[in-house]
C-alpha cells in the first residue's frame, strides 16, 4: 500500500473515506512492523477478510489493527481519529481541542483525550541529539506578562529551557522541557535528553550554566536579544503566540506532551509530505494508554 503524502484536507478526505479505509492504513502499518502473536509469541498468521484482525496460525489469538496501539478502543471511528492526526501533523499550528471538538462533532474530552495520546506519539526519541550550532535558553510563560523575558521568579509562571539546533539555512530542530528553577541541575535536563558533547552551544552569561561546561561545549555570551539569540527568539515568539491562541491553561503535568506537539512540527517541517504517515506508524508503535496514564503521566 502506498504511504499517504497528500498535504490538504480535500486529498485527505479523498484518500479516507470511510473507517475502513483506516483500519487498512493500520493493519498495512502494522504488517509492515512484523508480528509476533500477542498470546504464544508465533510469528505467523492469517488475516481475517471481515475486520483485518491477525489470527495466530498457532493459537488463533485475534489482534485487531488497532489492538495495542494508541488507536485500541478508539469509539469515535477510525476517520474522525485519522483526521484529528491529520491536523496535528500537517496543518502548521493545529488546533484546540475545543475547535477539534466541533469539527469531528465528539465531545470536548474525548478530543482532549485523543490529542493527548497523539502528542504522546510526538515525544522524541532522544536517540539523535542535536550537533552543530545550539543556542540554549530560558523563558517563562503564562501568568500576566506572558511575553516577559528572562529569568522570572513569579511562581505562577511555567519555568521552560529551550534548545534550537541552527545551520545555515535556518532552524533545524527545537525541543523544550519544563523546569522548577534555573540551576545548572535543572538545565541540565535539556543537554542530557537532547544536545551532543560535541555540538557548540551558546548561552547567555547565567552562572547556572558554568558547572555543565565541564561536560558540554558550551560558550557564554551575552544576551543581547540581536544576532546570537534571533533564532532563539523567533522560536520562543511563534511557540507562545501558539499556546497564548489555543490552550488557555495548561496543567503542569501536560506542558511537555504540548512543547512536545510543537517540537514535533518543526522538527519535521522540512519532510512535510510523510509527516502524517510517519506519525500514524509512531502510533502504531506506541502501546496503548489508558485514561489514568494520559492524566497521571507528564
Ligand atoms: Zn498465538
Amino acid at each position: 500500500m502506498d504511504i499517504f503524502k497528500g498535504e490538504s484536507i480535500v486529498s485527505f478526505f479523498d484518500r479516507f473515506k470511510s473507517d475502513a479505509d483506516c483500519l487498512c492504513y493500520l493493519a498495512d502499518r502494522k504488517a509492515s512492523m512484523g508480528y509476533s502473536c500477542l498470546k504464544c509469541g508465533h510469528t505467523k498468521y492469517t488475516v481475517r477478510k471481515k475486520n483485518l484482525a491477525r489470527d495466530c496460525n498457532k493459537c488463533h489469538h485475534l489482534e485487531s489493527p488497532t489492538a495495542g496501539t494508541l488507536f485500541h478502543k478508539v469509539k469515535f471511528g477510525l476517520r474522525k481519529a485519522f483526521g484529528m492526526v491529520f491536523e496535528m501533523s500537517a496543518t502548521t499550528k493545529s488546533i484546540s481541542a475545543n475547535q477539534m471538538s466541533t469539527r469531528y462533532e465528539v465531545r470536548y474530552v474525548t478530543a482532549w483525550l485523543f490529542m493527548q495520546k497523539v502528542r504522546k506519539a510526538m515525544k522524541s526519541s532522544g536517540k539523535d541529539p542535536m550537533e552543530g550550532d545550539v543556542i540554549v535558553d530560558e523563558f517563562v510563560f503564562g501568568g500576566r506578562e506572558a511575553l516577559k523575558q528572562g529569568r522570572s521568579t513569579d511562581s505562577k509562571k511555567k519555568k521552560i529551557v529551550a534548545a534550537v539546533q541552527k545551520d545555515d539555512t535556518g532552524i533545524k530542530r527545537v525541543y523544550f522541557k519544563p523546569i522548577e528553577d534555573y540551576s545548572s541541575s535543572s538545565l541540565r535536563v535539556i543537554f542530557d535528553a537532547h544536545i551532543s558533547q560535541h555540538a557548540r552551544v551558546k548561552t547567555d552569561k547565567w552562572t547556572g550554566y558554568k558547572p555543565l561546561k565541564k561536560e558540554y561545549n558550551i560558550s557564554q555570551t551575552k544576551s543581547d536579544k540581536g544576532r546570537t539569540f534571533f533564532e532563539m527568539n523567533t522560536i520562543v515568539h511563534q511557540l507562545k503566540a501558539w499556546m497564548r491562541s489555543n490552550f488557555s491553561n495548561i496543567h503542569k503535568h501536560h506542558i511537555q506532551a504540548y512543547l512536545d506537539e510543537f517540537s514535533y512540527r518543526i522538527n519535521r517541517s522540512i519532510h512535510k509530505q510523510t509527516i502524517f504517515d510517519n506519525l500514524i506508524s509512531s502510533m502504531v508503535k506506541h502501546k496503548n494508554l489508558t485514561y489514568s496514564d494520559i492524566i497521571i503521566s507528564n
